[in-house]
Order: C-alpha cells, then sequence, then structure tokens
C-alpha cells in the first residue's frame, strides 16, 4: 500500500519485499520499511546453560527480540497434533502468513542425542498445512502459441489474493485439462498454488448457466494454421515454419541473456520486428538495416547504432549460445555448451550420430533426439547457410581450461554481488572445476550470495566450506600457478 501510495511498484509478495527492503544499499530506507521478525533459535550463549528450548525462547524474549506468539510445550504427540490442527485453523486470521508449523523436541540435551540426518535434524519435523484454495471467475481463456509452436491455454479470472501474491490467470495446459475439468469463459473455478508458487485450477465450482466447456481451437491464433496433434503428445502444435507467434517466441529467445545476448533486444523490439515484417527467421537479424531500424518507435539514430554493434557483436559468440540461442527442444544452455565443446563446430554438431552425443558425459537419449530432429527439419540447412555467410561464428571458440579448480565441484546458490550465477558457474568451468547443481558429500565448495537458500544451510549441516564471491576469486588465484 505505502508502494502505492507514493506512486512506486508494489512489491510481489512479502518474501520479496523483505528480501529488497534488507538489499537496500542505504541502511535508511530499509529502516523505513517497517520489517519484523519472529526470532526461533538461540544458537550460542555463553556463559548461561539451558535445559530446555522453551527456556532459550522465554530468554530470548527477556532481552527484547519477539518471538512467535504461539509455541506451547505439550506433554504427549497427541496434544501436539491437537495444537496443530488449531494453529491451521487460526490461519486466516493470523497478521502473517505460514505455510505449516514445526513440531521440536524440548528437551536439549535430548537434541543433541538425536543429532540429525544429512540433510535434517531428528528432533524436528515441520507439519504443511495444504496450500491455501480460493474461487475466481473465469473471464477468458486465451490461448498462446509457444517457441516449438505448442497451443496453451491460459485462464484470466477475477485477480485473488494467493499465498501472499495477487494471482488472476493460471495455464491450462492443454485440451484434456481443459476437458477434464470441464471449465468454460464465465465458470467459476478453485484456484490454489502448487509448490505455493505456481497457480493451479483445480477444480470448476459453479457453472455459469448455459456455459460451455472451452474447446481449444483447431487452427493456430496466430497464423491460422491448421493445428496438429504430433505422435504421442496430449498437446496441440502449428507446425507451420512461417508462424509469426512462434519466429516472436525464437527471436526474444535468440537475443537473450543466456543465448546470443543482444542487449536492446528484448520483447517490445521483437514484437515490431516481426509485426513490420523486417524480421521472419533469426538469420534476418544479420540484414537489417539503419533504415529499417529507423522505423521502429522509439528508435533514434543513437539506439539504432547500438542495437547494429549489438547484433554485430553478437557474431563473435562462442558456439554454445548460436546452439542454445536456436531454440532446439530439451536444448538447454548447458547442454549447448556440451555439445559445442565436444564437437567444435556447427557443420561436426550437424553430421554427428545420436550415438556420439550420447558419448557425452551428462547428455541423453532424448536430448540427442532433439538434436537430430531440428537438424532434419526443414528450414534448418538453409537457416544455418545464412547465418554463416553473415559472418556468425560456427565453431568453438572455448578458452584453454584454467586447472585452478581442476577436481573440485561447487555448488553456486543466492545472489552475489556482481557476477550472476550463469557467470560464477562460467568462472568455475573456465577454471577446470565442476558448477553442480546441488550440495552433496562430494561438494568441495558452496558458493553462497544474498538470500542462499536450503543449499546453504545443507552445506553447513555436511560441513562443507562456503565462500562467498570474493572467496571464490581468492581460491582461483591462490591455485592458479
Ligand atoms: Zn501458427
Amino acid at each position: 500500500e505505502q508502494q502505492e501510495l507514493e506512486d512506486k511498484m508494489p512489491f510481489k509478495n512479502p518474501r520479496n519485499a523483505a528480501a529488497g527492503s534488507l538489499r537496500q544499499k542505504d541502511s535508511k530506507i530499509t529502516a523505513e520499511r517497517g520489517l519484523s521478525i519472529f526470532v526461533f533459535n538461540l544458537q550460542q550463549c555463553e556463559g548461561r546453560t539451558f535445559k530446555t528450548h522453551h527456556e532459550t525462547l522465554d530468554y530470548i524474549k527477556t532481552l527484547g527480540f519477539p518471538v512467535s506468539p504461539r509455541y506451547s510445550v505439550f506433554e504427549n504427540i497427541e496434544d501436539a497434533i491437537k495444537e496443530i490442527e488449531s494453529i491451521g485453523e487460526a490461519r486466516g486470521t493470523l497478521e502473517f502468513d505460514i505455510d505449516g508449523a514445526v513440531i521440536k523436541v524440548n528437551d536439549l540435551a535430548a537434541r543433541r542425542t538425536l543429532g540429525s540426518t544429512n540433510k535434517f535434524p531428528r528432533w524436528a519435523i515441520a507439519f504443511k498445512y495444504p496450500p491455501e484454495v480460493k474461487e475466481s471467475v473465469v473471464r477468458d481463456i486465451e490461448v498462446t502459441v509457444g517457441r516449438t509452436g505448442v497451443l496453451t491455454p491460459t485462464a484470466v479470472f477475477d485477480p485473488i489474493f494467493l499465498a501472499g501474491t495477487s494471482v488472476s490467470r493460471a495455464s491450462l495446459h492443454n485440451g484434456d485439462i481443459i476437458a477434464n475439468l470441464g471449465v468454460g469463459i464465465g465458470d467459476t473455478i478453485k484456484v490454489r498454488k502448487a509448490g505455493d508458487i505456481i497457480p493451479e485450477v483445480i477444480g470448476v465450482s459453479a457453472r455459469l448457466p448455459g456455459s460451455k466447456t472451452f474447446t481449444m481451437p483447431t487452427v493456430c491464433p496466430s497464423c491460422g494454421a491448421p493445428v496438429v496433434h504430433l505422435q504421442d503428445e496430449t498437446a496441440l502444435r502449428c507446425v507451420n515454419p512461417e508462424c509469426p507467434a512462434q519466429s516472436l517466441r525464437n527471436l526474444i529467445h535468440f537475443a537473450s541473456r543466456n543465448a546470443m545476448a543482444i542487449d536492446g533486444l528484448g520483447e517490445a523490439v521483437a514484437v515490431q520486428l516481426i509485426d513490420k515484417g523486417l524480421v521472419s527467421t533469426v538469420a534476418d537479424l544479420y540484414t537489417l538495416t539503419e533504415e529499417q531500424l529507423l522505423t521502429l518507435d522509439k528508435f533514434k539514430k543513437k539506439s539504432v547504432q547500438n542495437l547494429l554493434n549489438a547484433i554485430e557483436g553478437s557474431k563473435r559468440n562462442n558456439l554454445d549460445k548460436l546452439i542454445f540461442g536456436l531454440g532446439i527442444r530439451n536444448i538447454g544452455d548447458k547442454a549447448a555448451a556440451l555439445l559445442g565443446e565436444h564437437f567444435g563446430s556447427m557443420d561436426a554438431l550437424r553430421q554427428a550420430t545420436a550415438e556420439q552425443m550420447c558419448e557425452i558425459d551428462g547428455f541423453g537419449e532424448v536430448m540427442a533426439q532433439s538434436v537430430l530432429e531440428f537438424f532434419a527439419k526443414d528450414g534448418t540447412t538453409d537457416l544455418l547457410r545464412r547465418l554463416a555467410d553473415d559472418g556468425v561464428n560456427m565453431q568453438w571458440t572455448g578458452e584453454k581450461k584454467g586447472t585452478a579448480l581442476a577436481g573440485m565441484t561447487l555448488v553456486v546458490t543466492g545472489t552475489l554481488p556482481t557476477l550472476s550465477r550463469q557467470e560464477a558457474e562460467a568462472l568455475i568451468t573456465q577454471n577446470g572445476g565442476k558448477a553442480a547443481g546441488s550440495v552433496s558429500k562430494k561438494t568441495s565448495y558452496v558458493v553462497a550470495g544474498e538470500a542462499a537458500g536450503s543449499k546453504l544451510t545443507k552445506a553447513q549441516t555436511l560441513g562443507i566450506p562456503v565462500l562467498d564471491e570474493a572467496g571464490l576469486y581468492r581460491l582461483i588465484e591462490e591455485n592458479d600457478q
């Protein structure tokens, strides 16, 4: 409310509001945000001993720290379960959101005896309440066409407040799911957040008199070509290679940061390039002229030059950026890097068999099939020839790897001060290390930034050394000969 009163963007949810406030460089702004906290554990206290968790909470309270207003000790598990149920009933009346409640062993000596597994303490367990469900009325069902031509229906409904955020859209995934739900425009639906993040329609609670279950279109909403069911797929697809909706999604993906990283080519510009017919495949980008770009909204000489420079600069990208940018199904940026490094050139990759691809550590059959399908597709040969003719790099130019982190596995988590997660992982692999996604006993170091979550906790539990960004640079420097 405060943000809106001051004409600023409202926060998306309480977690974002809290994290964003703590991240402020100016602590005065943080102070103004009026954040609150419940301290729930006393980690260490010199010169005092406590017998129970309850005592520690009481003590923290006498020091002036806020603790949860509702904690109690019970003599048996039945009473504890009753309390969990009672908290669940009071959930809607609390002044803060909760997703669960925790039962802990009160006796601290018993806690030490119980110890912990690799992941969790054995003396505490969280009960998660089922996700909140709310009703709303469907105003529209939009069908959009994705990068691979798949038609995705989305329910648009009156905004509801769910698990801390305002929600007004939820994917309905495909025609089968719509038919199973029996949902049509005007119906009242029940919505919840799956994993408290993604809104999900779980049923229809009231039908508008005379409403009909929505049926998926038989033609592409973007280009009008008949849509098809591909074998073994529930999804409907537009297979028109010149479909503007697919071209748009492809273009946005091609220019995105982890792909060809063309600065200044975001969604708004991409929409115009497609709508004005200046670009239909990504190869058209490399023949754009100053005169053409000057016809774009708000584009002046300077912005045109910047965009042309960015497009020109993208020609020198390493091969993996191009492979990822082409938007091959099932090929993410990591898989693209594996392919680029292993085969060394686009030509070699084009001639590769599924068996050869599967020899790469971390590469699977499904991914290999997707690559083969991509090269077999109408237009691919032509597209690649045009890109090569325009001077787009088709060779793996990965710099020779350093050895500072050879044999080490590092996990990056949280927000680092200057490096993005991708950049930090690239730095690790360039120095011969392995960047892994999850923490295990084999992890050598965890590189943690702000708002690092469960991975950091796990590292601490397993006793794995934790570095900050500066620590990562130091580690590389110290090991670099
Ligand atoms: Zn289409």
